[in-house]
């Protein structure tokens, strides 16, 4: 049975060519792997559309069910962001950079995370440590996502080793310019003309328990916040629909890349809790918070602060 290979859901660039690099570098391993996610094909972002397509990737297969399956996980380690029946599947290894979630195992496994900027980071050290060359495309899709998880180094969560991978595998790539590289990436997913304001929600979001409270925090990377003032009342409903499923807050992070900066549009509960996390007053339904990138280094953990987790 061939090893799956799986991103979080609603894969982003990382997730979905992490399935790729780590398959192939298991099946350099002799062993047998597939990359795969959990939505089809045509469901995939813009970006990670526009990646695939620039290097000449497959995209992974579809995959929504773990049950009586090999898993490895890329990109992510808590069960809610898993396929369904994770919990019972036979997980064989984890490749991630984020914090340790909530799966476990019977036996032991590749389990390899760091504190770095993107999966891809870690996987380009794997393949060096193994011996294994990288194929050109597959560079280039790590290269791609390593530049979009870190924002073209521009987030807190990338570090040195970030860079040093970067350089690495633009040789590999043959890309000799990651800044166009980067603004190609930029302007297919912060292009918002005809997209349903839902899609636009969950084209980057993520659901988290806070303290048992569920809270979904969404985030747009933007060259310019002006690219969604049309579409901003339609962004509010399309958030009242998601909190009203459950959920304790509702944040959508509208982060402007070039100013370096994330418009914070809050639907709460508790608007006061969300104000203590960021220190910042609401205004109207949303604050701006300068310096803010990251969902996972900067809004996240405030927020689990704020709820007492
Ligand atoms: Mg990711
Ligand atoms: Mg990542
Ligand atoms: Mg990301």
């Amino acid at each position: 049975m061939a090893i799956s290979v799986v991103g979080h859901a609603n894969p982003d660039t990382d997730s979905v060519t992490s399935a790729i690099a780590f398959a192939a570098l298991l099946n350099a391993q002799g062993m047998e792997a597939k990359a795969c996610m959990q939505i089809a094909a045509a469901d995939l972002n813009p970006e990670s559309t526009t990646v695939l397509k620039r290097f000449g990737l497959a995209a992974p297969e579809l995959l929504t069910d773990a049950a009586g399956k090999q898993i490895a996980l890329v990109d992510f380690s808590d069960l809610a962001q898993g396929p369904a029946n994770l919990a019972s599947a036979e997980l064989v290894a984890v490749v991630d950079h984020h914090k340790i979630g909530d799966v476990t195992t019977n036996t032991p496994i590749l389990f390899r995370a760091e504190p770095v900027g993107c999966t891809g980071t870690v996987l380009n050290k794997m393949f060096k440590d193994a011996g294994v060359a990288i194929p050109q495309n597959i560079a280039g899709g790590m290269l791609a996502a390593i530049l979009s998880d870190t924002v073209n180094f521009k987030s807190p969560t990338c570090t040195e080793d970030d860079k040093l991978a970067v350089n690495d595998l633009k040789v590999i790539a043959g890309v000799t310019d990651t800044e166009e590289l980067f603004m190609e990436m930029l302007k297919a997913k912060s292009a918002v003309a005809g997209v349903p304001a839902k899609d636009l929600l969950f084209r980057d979001y993520k659901d988290f328990d806070m303290k048992g409270k569920k809270v979904g925090v969404g985030q747009l990377e933007l060259a310019t916040l002006d690219q969604v003032a049309n579409v901003r009342e339609e962004l509010v409903k399309a958030m009242e629909v998601v909190k009203a499923d459950g959920r304790h807050s509702v944040l959508l992070m509208l982060t402007d890349v070039v100013k370096e900066g994330t418009d914070l549009v809050v639907l709460s509960d508790d608007p006061a809790l969300i104000e203590k996390a960021f220190d910042t007053k609401l205004t109207g339904n949303s604050m701006w918070i300068p310096g803010m990138m990251s969902r996972k280094k900067q809004t996240v953990p405030n927020l689990q602060k704020a709820f007492g987790c």
